[in-house]
């Protein structure tokens, strides 16, 4: 065939079809291409869950993970990376049911293999650029975490892989196909080996030019039920908190927001499409534009009567960030479930040396007053960020005991330091060792850098951490609103 492309999505989403796989199969089509999705749920490997109600030994099993990845055992640090690799969601992506999969889409001789792959997914790459090379297609590879130059150049090494595509479909996805095929100038964005690294390529501006995803090819008899991903915006309208990789990935650099008829116009497009009224937004923040937000109050029902949806906000510095009692009630009417917001701990000293923007006692009153309007709440938190003591992890329990009867669940995770974050620089340039942080090791592939925090041995911290997922297990055991089950899971 002359212009078809086999597109794969390792990336394989339990709940949903994945957004930018949705926004690649679109332009493509739009420049008249013919696009074959591999979808690995589609040929039975199971889609990547999300956490939902805690199982009656969760507090245990977060323990044992804590511990396994604090210790100072290099055994158990290496045993436990083993383990992560066996994870079933990584390990089904080299499942020969999947590699069988695209070795028949193969036969089918695509002009072109497009991968779109988070950085856990090197082992099914490497498999997939093996079995390409041998037929003599093309490999472009793609994915948000290819901003950091020495991970394109770690991957670029893959026997097989033509080029690494680091940038939005819209901008520039069909000059990469022409210049890998054709032997065109190379935009910015485009990394081959063998040549300089080709940077990223600039984020699109105009949102509203692009076309709606397209979900078609997806296998959605497969999810539990028809929820469909959007974005209104790309990027995050604060941007500046210091651990934060989602700001500095490939779609994620500077906000940008498209125009609410636009945003209306796509929910329309979906709901006749796949016939759904359940949505959720992937904006990292939605309330980043209150223009955007407080349409969508007005808006949601007019065009999707009966929606229901979910999204993250940041409840943030701003005067008016969109989140009073009267917005959270008429977010409610308009089939806001179930909300997300970035916690992250209760200290007020760690909240300002990570640039978060937000504060407890605010924090308190957004989760009363969206718990009082009716959603369905969830925080994200973490722990371990430099110079996090015991009674930092005390204040946050505390705040858990006090404001828990506003939560339904609290999504716990260690730091991790990603590749590009400000975190990242000041780890690389010794600023972290006065406070207790070690360099294990570099992992260009993975885009980060394992770390070792003294200040997580000590007596007083594992009583604290003990404490705090005490207090976060007895909240993720709790049902959630009945309302707001259907989209338990999608965030
Ligand atoms: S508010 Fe959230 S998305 Fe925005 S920079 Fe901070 S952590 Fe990242």
């Amino acid at each position: 065939m002359e212009r078809s492309v086999l597109l794969i999505d390792l990336n394989n989403f339990a709940r949903f079809p994945t957004l930018p796989v949705g926004l690649m199969v679109a332009a493509l089509r739009e420049a008249r291409w013919e696009v074959e999705v591999l979808s690995p749920l589609a040929v039975g490997v199971p889609g990547i869950p999300r956490p939902t109600r805690a199982p009656l030994w969760g507090y245990w099993d977060e323990r044992a993970r804590w511990w396994s990845a604090t210790t100072k055992s290099r055994t158990v640090r290496s045993l436990r990376r083993s383990l992560d690799a066996l994870r079933p969601h990584r390990r089904d992506t080299t499942s020969d049911r999947l590699m069988a999969a695209v070795s028949a889409s193969l036969e089918r001789q695509p002009k072109v293999v497009l991968i779109s792959a988070y950085l856990m997914y090197m082992d099914a790459v490497r498999r997939i650029c093996a079995m390409c090379a041998k037929r003599g297609i093309p490999v472009l590879l793609g994915g948000p975490a290819f901003h950091d130059s020495a991970t394109r150049t770690e991957w670029a090494t893959i026997d097989g892989l033509t080029a690494i595509y680091a940038g939005e479909s819209e901008v520039g996805l069909a000059v990469a196909l022409h210049a890998i095929l054709e032997g065109a100038p190379a935009p910015k964005g485009l990394t081959r080996p063998g040549h300089p690294d080709g940077g990223l390529a600039p984020p699109a501006q105009d949102l509203d030019a692009a076309p709606y995803p397209d979900y078609s090819d997806f296998p959605w008899d497969r999810y539990p039920n028809r929820i469909v991903s959007m974005l209104t915006g790309r990027g995050c309208g604060w941007g500046v908190c210091k651990f934060c990789s989602d700001v500095v990935t490939v779609a994620g650099r500077s906000f940008r927001s498209r125009s609410l008829p636009n945003v209306l116009s796509e929910l329309q497009f979906h709901r006749e499409v796949h016939r759904t009224s359940l949505f959720c937004f992937s904006d990292l923040k939605l309330n980043s534009n209150l223009e955007m937000w407080r349409g969508l109050h007005e808006g949601m029902q007019r065009a999707v009567p009966g929606a229901k949806w979910t999204c993250a906000v940041h409840v943030g510095p701003r005067s008016d960030e969109g989140l009073s009692r009267d917005d959270l009630v008429a977010a409610r009417q308009a089939g806001l479930v179930r909300i997300t917001a970035g916690f992250e701990t209760a200290s007020p000293r760690l909240l300002s040396a990570m640039r978060k923007g937000s504060q407890p006692d605010r924090m308190a009153e957004f989760l009363a007053n969206a718990h009082g309007a009716g959603i369905s709440t969830r925080i994200t938190a973490f722990t371990g960020y430099p110079g996090e003591g015991p009674e930092d992890l005390n204040l946050t329990t505390q705040f858990l005991e006090e404001h828990g009867k506003y939560v339904e669940r609290v999504h716990l995770s260690r730091l991790s330091i990603q590749a590009g974050t400000p975190l990242n620089e000041e780890m690389r340039s010794g600023q972290l060792e006065g406070l207790g942080f070690s360099l294990i090791d570099e992992q260009p592939t993975l885009a980060s850098i394992g770390h070792m925090n003294s200040m997580t041995t000590s007596k007083g911290y594992k009583r604290s951490i003990s404490k705090l997922l005490r207090a976060v297990h007895s909240i993720n055991r709790r049902p959630i609103r009945s309302d707001a089950l259907e989209l338990e899971g999608a965030m």
